[in-house]
């Protein structure tokens, strides 16, 4: 068989047998018309570990992401962001198309605001400017190299928002990633937060969804709107059923993944050519390419061809995803390939001439 280790995503995961077997037998009914019994279960326990009253599963974290905005905004409207996060750079700028909001922009250090960085965001109330709204937070965020929100910034920038008479909400796609590297509860971290976005399909190993957590009243707007957006799903258990599998199973391991991620880390700070931009704190790596090795693109493509999986993320950036489907062993083995392809092309004998995607 040939060699592949697929670095490229947390999302690559594949359900595995006892998962299958979960899914096979789970109980379904139509969830459009009141609710399935394994959309019920999952609702359930993701409310219950995140604190709120009440969840509503949706096909993807973009979904419940979208949702969370158009519950708390109305067209005109504004949203105070990390510009590097999920919600600005990879949602295809929902938020304007589908609820006519605008984003307002506030950089971090590798995502990572500062409670001062936020003094002076809102907008005075004049007719020149549209109405802030909302504050969203990213934890871990992804761009920024899967970084964890310091927990007394996640305090004072929610409590300085909520005195100024705006919402918040946290996309805690990977928010058990944050939960795995602190100790600290995805309870205790969601207690700032109005409403939570949660997704199964990255560490936590399901194949599909993600379920926004808030109060009751919030969920039975996102409920009305899922639907709106297409994303009444009927016979949903079939699907629920591998995220209540992930989140009873698959918890505890990720501190492994984490694992794994410091080994490539170490790789890249002892390789010529390569280089971190940021602490490694989950399971994002961040690796960047001195020019003299070439480029990203042209890196992934050579990377791919040896069997190793990634993604270019800029110019000079790759990044590589560690996940329940890439053991140590695989790590260890994918580093071996990247320092040798390196130190070829440094002392002259490969040449980069593939050209993989850059995201
Ligand atoms: C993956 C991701 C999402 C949601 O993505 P979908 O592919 O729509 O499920 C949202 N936020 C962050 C930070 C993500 O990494």
């Amino acid at each position: 068989m040939t060699l592949s280790i697929d670095l490229r995503s947390d999302t690559v995961t594949k359900p595995s047998a006892a998962m299958r077997d979960f899914i096979a037998n789970c109980e379904v009914d139509d969830d459009v018309i009141d609710v399935d019994p394994t959309v019920g279960a999952l609702q359930e326990l993701i409310a219950e570990l995140t604190g709120k009253e009440a969840a509503v599963f949706m096909p993807s974290g973009t979904m419940t992401n979208q949702i969370g905005l158009r519950v708390h905004c109305r067209p005109g409207d504004e949203f105070i962001c990390e510009s590097g996060c999920h919600i600005y750079n990879y949602e295809q700028g929902a938020y304007a198309s589908l609820s006519g909001l605008s984003p307002s922009l506030v950089t971090g250090n590798n995502g990572i605001l500062e409670p001062d960085q936020l003094l002076g965001t809102i907008k005075a109330d004049n007719e020149h400017f549209p109405i802030t709204k909302l504050l969203c937070l990213e934890n871990t965020h992804n761009r920024g190299g899967g970084r964890v929100q310091p927990y007394e910034n996640v305090e004072q920038i929610c409590q300085w928002a909520h005195e100024n008479g705006l919402k918040t909400h946290l996309d805690g796609a990977r928010l058990f990633n944050a939960v795995a590297a602190t100790g600290i509860s995805a309870k205790e971290w969601a207690s700032h937060f109005d409403t939570v976005s949660i997704c199964f399909s990255k560490g936590l190993g399901a194949p599909v969804g993600s379920a926004l957590c808030g109060t009751k009243e919030q969920m039975y707007y996102a409920r009305r709107h899922r639907k709106a957006f297409g994303g009444g799903m009927r016979q949903a258990g079939i699907i629920a059923a591998g995220a209540l599998f992930a989140l009873q199973n698959n918890v505890e391991r990720m501190t492994q993944d984490h694992e794994n991620a410091q080994q490539l880390a170490s790789m890249i700070k002892t390789t010529d050519g390569l280089s971190l931009p940021g602490p490694v704190d989950t399971n994002i790596v961040m690796m960047d390419i001195d020019k003299k090795v070439g480029t990203a693109a042209a890196l992934t493509g050579e990377l791919d061809s040896q069997g190793v999986r990634c993604l270019a993320l800029g110019p000079q950036r790759i990044r590589l995803v560690t996940h329940l489907d890439v053991t140590t062993e695989q790590v260890s083995t994918a580093c071996g390939i990247i320092i040798k392809t390196v130190n070829e092309v440094l002392d002259g004998s490969r040449e980069l001439s593939g050209s993989g995607a850059q995201y």
